[in-house]
Protein backbone atom coordinates (compact mmCIF):
# COMPACT_ATOMS: atom_id res chain seq x y z
CA UNK A 1 0.00 0.00 0.00
CA UNK A 2 3.19 2.50 1.09
CA UNK A 3 4.78 1.31 -2.09
CA UNK A 4 1.13 2.40 -4.37
CA UNK A 5 1.09 5.68 -2.34
CA UNK A 6 4.69 6.21 -3.30
CA UNK A 7 4.09 5.42 -7.00
CA UNK A 8 1.41 7.90 -7.04
CA UNK A 9 3.55 10.94 -6.05
CA UNK A 10 4.59 13.15 -8.78
CA UNK A 11 7.64 15.10 -8.44
CA UNK A 12 6.53 18.44 -10.60
CA UNK A 13 7.93 22.21 -10.65
CA UNK A 14 5.17 24.36 -10.32
CA UNK A 15 3.93 26.24 -13.58
CA UNK A 16 4.14 29.77 -11.31
CA UNK A 17 7.38 30.17 -9.39
CA UNK A 18 9.13 26.96 -10.70
CA UNK A 19 9.97 25.81 -7.35
CA UNK A 20 9.60 22.32 -7.26
CA UNK A 21 6.76 20.15 -4.86
CA UNK A 22 5.84 16.69 -5.22
CA UNK A 23 1.80 15.87 -4.85
CA UNK A 24 -0.22 12.74 -5.44
CA UNK A 25 -3.01 14.78 -7.49
CA UNK A 26 -3.16 16.35 -11.13
CA UNK A 27 -1.41 19.71 -9.72
CA UNK A 28 0.47 21.99 -11.81
CA UNK A 29 0.49 24.96 -9.17
CA UNK A 30 2.50 24.50 -5.63
CA UNK A 31 0.69 24.89 -2.07
CA UNK A 32 2.05 28.42 -1.93
CA UNK A 33 0.64 29.15 -5.07
CA UNK A 34 -2.29 27.84 -4.48
CA UNK A 35 -2.78 29.43 -1.48
CA UNK A 36 -1.45 32.96 -2.98
CA UNK A 37 -4.50 32.20 -5.54
CA UNK A 38 -6.87 31.27 -3.43
CA UNK A 39 -5.93 34.82 -1.38
CA UNK A 40 -6.76 36.66 -4.88
CA UNK A 41 -9.84 35.01 -5.29
CA UNK A 42 -11.46 36.08 -1.91
CA UNK A 43 -10.32 39.29 -2.73
CA UNK A 44 -11.69 39.73 -6.17
CA UNK A 45 -15.36 37.92 -4.99
CA UNK A 46 -15.28 40.13 -2.15
CA UNK A 47 -14.42 43.51 -4.42
CA UNK A 48 -17.52 42.32 -6.98
CA UNK A 49 -19.36 41.81 -3.89
CA UNK A 50 -19.25 45.12 -2.46
CA UNK A 51 -18.81 46.76 -5.95
CA UNK A 52 -20.97 45.52 -8.08
CA UNK A 53 -20.75 47.62 -11.29
CA UNK A 54 -16.97 47.12 -11.40
CA UNK A 55 -15.52 46.22 -14.79
CA UNK A 56 -12.90 43.40 -15.80
CA UNK A 57 -10.26 45.80 -15.64
CA UNK A 58 -11.43 47.69 -12.64
CA UNK A 59 -11.53 44.31 -10.94
CA UNK A 60 -7.81 43.43 -12.20
CA UNK A 61 -5.95 46.72 -11.43
CA UNK A 62 -7.73 46.78 -7.79
CA UNK A 63 -7.53 42.86 -6.60
CA UNK A 64 -4.07 42.86 -8.06
CA UNK A 65 -5.57 39.91 -10.40
CA UNK A 66 -4.64 38.39 -13.89
CA UNK A 67 -7.08 38.46 -16.89
CA UNK A 68 -6.96 35.29 -16.91
CA UNK A 69 -7.64 34.21 -13.64
CA UNK A 70 -10.55 36.65 -13.42
CA UNK A 71 -12.12 34.91 -16.68
CA UNK A 72 -11.18 31.47 -15.67
CA UNK A 73 -13.01 32.23 -12.39
CA UNK A 74 -15.76 33.31 -13.97
CA UNK A 75 -16.18 30.22 -16.68
CA UNK A 76 -15.74 27.78 -13.88
CA UNK A 77 -18.44 29.89 -12.02
CA UNK A 78 -16.55 30.38 -8.89
CA UNK A 79 -17.71 34.11 -9.38
CA UNK A 80 -21.13 34.10 -8.97
CA UNK A 81 -22.10 37.58 -10.48
CA UNK A 82 -25.36 39.80 -9.90
CA UNK A 83 -27.75 39.58 -13.12
CA UNK A 84 -26.62 42.96 -14.13
CA UNK A 85 -22.71 42.73 -13.01
CA UNK A 86 -21.10 44.26 -16.28
CA UNK A 87 -18.50 41.55 -15.88
CA UNK A 88 -19.80 38.98 -19.30
CA UNK A 89 -17.54 36.63 -20.99
CA UNK A 90 -18.75 35.76 -24.91
CA UNK A 91 -20.40 32.00 -25.09
CA UNK A 92 -18.23 29.89 -27.17
CA UNK A 93 -20.31 29.32 -29.56
CA UNK A 94 -22.31 32.27 -30.18
CA UNK A 95 -20.42 35.24 -28.52
CA UNK A 96 -23.77 36.08 -26.47
CA UNK A 97 -22.37 37.55 -23.30
CA UNK A 98 -22.89 35.81 -20.07
CA UNK A 99 -22.08 35.71 -16.72
CA UNK A 100 -20.67 32.41 -16.00
CA UNK A 101 -20.19 28.66 -17.81
CA UNK A 102 -18.66 28.53 -21.42
CA UNK A 103 -22.02 28.68 -23.17
CA UNK A 104 -25.26 30.47 -23.14
CA UNK A 105 -28.62 28.99 -22.36
CA UNK A 106 -29.86 28.68 -25.91
CA UNK A 107 -26.50 26.98 -26.89
CA UNK A 108 -26.75 24.87 -23.73
CA UNK A 109 -30.33 23.76 -25.07
CA UNK A 110 -29.33 23.28 -28.73
CA UNK A 111 -26.41 20.82 -27.54
CA UNK A 112 -28.10 18.55 -25.53
CA UNK A 113 -31.28 18.68 -27.18
CA UNK A 114 -30.66 16.08 -29.95
CA UNK A 115 -29.21 13.61 -27.66
CA UNK A 116 -32.48 13.69 -25.85
CA UNK A 117 -30.65 14.80 -22.57
CA UNK A 118 -33.28 17.55 -21.43
CA UNK A 119 -31.26 20.77 -20.42
CA UNK A 120 -33.30 21.70 -16.89
CA UNK A 121 -35.39 24.47 -17.22
CA UNK A 122 -34.15 27.76 -15.17
CA UNK A 123 -35.45 28.10 -11.55
CA UNK A 124 -36.87 30.89 -10.65
CA UNK A 125 -35.48 30.26 -7.05
CA UNK A 126 -31.57 30.62 -8.55
CA UNK A 127 -30.45 34.11 -8.78
CA UNK A 128 -28.09 33.56 -11.16
CA UNK A 129 -31.16 32.37 -13.95
CA UNK A 130 -33.64 34.68 -13.04
CA UNK A 131 -33.22 36.81 -16.23
CA UNK A 132 -33.83 33.94 -17.93
CA UNK A 133 -37.38 33.30 -17.09
CA UNK A 134 -38.52 36.92 -16.80
CA UNK A 135 -39.98 36.28 -20.67
ZN1 LIG B 1 4.52 27.93 -6.93
ZN1 LIG C 1 -24.49 30.76 -27.07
Amino acid sequence: MKNEIAKAIQYKNCKRCGKPFSTILDYNICPDCTKEEERRFQRARDFIFDNNSAKMDEVIEFCNVTRTELTRWIREERLVLAEDSPLLLPCENCNTPIHGGRFCYACKKKFYAPQGTAVPEPDPSNEKMRFLSRK
